[in-house]
């Protein structure tokens, strides 16, 4: 048996989606199809589809789980499960209105005409805002939509801004918070279930070594107390004796964000030659 998943097959989720895949030591075979193709150390089918069809394709149980922005998951609103978020392929889905003229609150919008790809969750946040606005669906190049007259506004997904700012547009309101997630059909069966921890468990192990860094250090032997108490380590600090009498080197296991903080604390108290190593996989 094997797990199917289905994964952008060309677009901004595309490489990471598949790196992702890669970092868990899944590799997959070159094939000629470009709808599919198999994973030859891992029991994984790969369907390689449009983003928007994904959730469909989920819920009808073609696939059995996929990567999808989750901006396309709530327009389209089907009946999957969300197991984890992936965080790559983050955006916002905002509106936008012409730079040059006021704005002050979403009120301006009312009796507007507003252009977006984003019909349902436009219609659900004006709705949650008592805003009464025409949305006026598009499927791309929504962006140039009040250039032209066709609309007043817009809601679209943004992530630097650069796109809106070219064609005159200003950021006026954040509706979602987005990036990739990973999902999965409501009923898998149980050996489905069980390849999915498998692949969860790789996922975790990852995330927990980018979350984190491995670092050696020397120190003289009396300030080892001081410099244990500061790095906690996955259980604690390793502690191997130099070749030069009364010195020690101290390895262990720091947090990413607390990372700054700890190298000042461990040079204050006498480390020296510290070395900050990336971590490739971690299993707790
Ligand atoms: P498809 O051909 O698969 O339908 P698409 O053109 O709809 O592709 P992309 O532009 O490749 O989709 O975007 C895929 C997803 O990437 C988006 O749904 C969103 O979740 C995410 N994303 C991240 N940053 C951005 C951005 N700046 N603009 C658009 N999407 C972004
Ligand atoms: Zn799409």
């Amino acid at each position: 048996m094997k797990l199917k998943i289905a994964i952008q097959k060309s677009g901004r989720l595309s490489e990471e989606s598949l790196r992702l895949l890669k970092d868990c030591g899944i590799s997959l075979n070159n094939g000629i199809s470009k709808l599919k193709t198999e994973a030859y150390n891992f029991p994984l089918e790969i369907f390689f589809l449009r983003d928007d069809d994904i959730p469909q394709y989920i819920e009808d149980g073609v696939a059995d789980i996929g990567i999808v922005g989750e901006n396309v998951l709530l327009e389209k609103n089907k009946q999957v499960k969300t197991i984890d978020r992936l965080g790559f392929g983050k955006c916002r889905l905002s509106l936008a209105f012409p730079k040059e003229k006021n704005y002050k609150s979403v009120k301006d919008l009312n009796g507007l005409k507003i252009a977006t790809s984003y019909s349902n969750i436009l219609a659900k946040y004006l709705k949650q805002q008592k805003v009464k606005a025409e949305i006026h669906e598009i499927s791309g190049s929504v962006e140039i939509a009040p250039g032209i007259g066709l609309a007043d506004a817009i809601c679209d997904l943004v992530s630097t801004g650069s796109t809106l700012l070219s064609n005159g547009l200003k950021e006026v309101e954040v509706i979602l918070r987005s990036e990739a997630v990973l999902v999965a059909n409501k009923d898998l069966a149980k050996e489905k279930k069980e390849l999915l921890d498998k692949l969860l468990f790789r996922i975790k192990a990852l995330r927990s070594a980018n979350n984190n860094k491995y670092i050696l250090l020397n120190a003289p032997n009396k300030k080892l107390d001081a410099i244990c108490k500061i790095l906690p380590g996955m259980k604690s600090p390793t502690i191997l004796p130099l070749a030069e009498k009364g010195w020690s080197s101290v390895h262990s296991v720091v947090e990413e964000n607390k990372f700054w903080e700890i190298i000042e604390k461990l040079k204050l108290n006498g480390a020296q030659g510290i070395l900050v190593v990336p971590i490739e996989k971690m299993i707790i």
